[in-house]
């Protein structure tokens, strides 16, 4: 057989759902009404699902779980199911202890909830008519966050193993937003609260004001055309942030945050908070806003500017992704300057003694970043928008993608 999962990664799934999932015995609420054995345990009624890999490490520990008889019904399953399945039998409650329960023991009564993209969105009930589980229903905040946070990444990791699980929750899903929607109410989705104050992201904007913005394209366009432009590579590039989950977003405005626009925009796009950029240059402000979030808590940081308003969603993703490999991010443009920044500390000495309004941008932080050896990674390469010429190939570009 095909080893999927790793014994270290199966020890690590296990320490990331032993952490408490409530702090009370919920056996206690059900096995009253269930002869005495809490539903989620009952032989009779539920036929435990071990991985086996998992299974594997179980029967070398001390041989608890047991094949589950084939019986006809199970015959059934095993043919209809993945191979990757064992079908066991708990030897009961009496010989129940934390190490010894399966990754479906730890989970239950949830599921993970997948969003379009195929991320985990979050945990949410299990939709099961077999097994009268107290707990479902019952509100977030009887939940450990911790618990919350370590099952959403369990998940996550598992379905690089098992696409094919990934397929199924996914199917899952949109079953669960389906009947949600037939039934004219939403359903219960536990985030992880935990990651979202971890992640920033932050869109520096110039406050729109005519003769103040894009002043290369002024020259071309006139005042009042710019400032539409202008206007809209805002718009849009907020709205490309509207596909990103667990993320904090902020709004960098220079000189100010009063305006109108940039308030309307924030507040239909979801933004966390708006806040004035500091410093007499570039790298100064890079510096006061993410030493700004770093103190305020978040673990990583991410700043793009207004001027790429066509960057796939996806960058910014792998920015995100890439800074857990990585202490630094940077999303190259072909001008020799770049779209995006991310830090999960800070760097400081990156943004100093660079001529910011120069092509050298790029090429001098990356020397920055290997004098400082410090551990990178790099985004594809994106276009921004500084003269009549990239304003030229981006509406080109935008045709394009339209009819994409
Ligand atoms: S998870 Fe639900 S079914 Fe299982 S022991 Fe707790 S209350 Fe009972
Ligand atoms: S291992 Fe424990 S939690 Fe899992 S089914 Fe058996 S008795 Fe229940």
């Amino acid at each position: 057989m095909k080893h999927r999962i790793a014994e270290e990664d199966i020890e690590r799934f296990q320490n990331l759902l032993a952490v408490e999932m409530i702090d009370f015995d919920c056996g206690k609420l059900c096995a009253p009404i269930n002869n005495g054995v809490p539903a989620c345990c009952d032989n009779e009624s539920v036929v435990p699902i071990l991985f086996q890999e998992e299974y594997k490490r179980h029967w070398h520990n001390g041989r608890f779980w047991k094949r589950a008889p084939k019986t006809k019904e199970i015959k059934k399953y095993i043919k209809e199911h993945e191979d990757y399945y064992v079908f066991s039998q708990c030897p009961g409650t009496g010989r129940c202890e934390r190490p010894k329960r399966s990754f479906n023991c730890m989970t239950f009564p949830f599921e993970p909830h997948l969003d379009r993209d195929g991320n985990v969105a979050g945990i949410s009930y299990m939709n099961s008519r077999e097994i009268e589980c107290p707990l479902m229903g019952k509100p977030k905040k009887i939940y450990n966050p911790e618990y919350i946070s370590n099952s959403i990444k369990f998940w996550n990791e598992l379905f690089a193993h098992y696409p094919e699980e990934k397929d199924m929750y996914m199917g899952e899903s949109l079953k669960r937003e389906r009947r949600a929607k037939r039934a004219g109410k939403g359903f219960k989705l536990f985030r992880d609260e935990s990651e979202k104050r971890r992640n920033a992201f932050i869109v520096f904007v110039r406050t729109p004001e005519a003769g103040k913005v894009k002043t290369r394209l002024m020259k071309d366009l006139g005042a009042e055309k710019t400032l539409f432009a202008y206007k809209t590579f805002v718009a849009d590039t907020m709205k490309i942030s509207g596909g990103l989950k667990s993320v904090d977003k902020f709004l960098g405005c220079f000189p100010s945050t009063a305006d109108n626009f940039l308030k309307r925009l924030a507040g239909k796009n979801n933004f966390k908070g708006m806040f004035a950029q500091e410093g007499n240059d570039l790298g100064e402000k890079f510096i006061n806003a993410f030493n700004d979030k770093f103190d305020e808590g978040y673990k990583k940081v991410v700043i793009i500017g207004s001027d790429s308003p066509t960057i796939p969603l996806d960058f910014i993703k792998r920015a995100f992704e890439e800074l857990d490999r990585n202490d630094f991010v940077l999303g190259p443009c072909t001008d020799g300057g770049y779209y995006l920044v991310g830090m999960k500390k800070l760097f400081s000495k990156v943004f100093k003694g660079i001529p910011w309004d120069s092509s050298e941008v790029l090429n001098r932080t990356l020397d920055k970043l290997f004098a400082g050896r410090i551990k990178f990674s790099l985004l594809p390469f994106w276009y921004d928008i500084d003269d009549i010429d990239d304003m030229n190939f981006h509406k080109r570009h935008v045709k394009y993608l339209r009819k994409k």
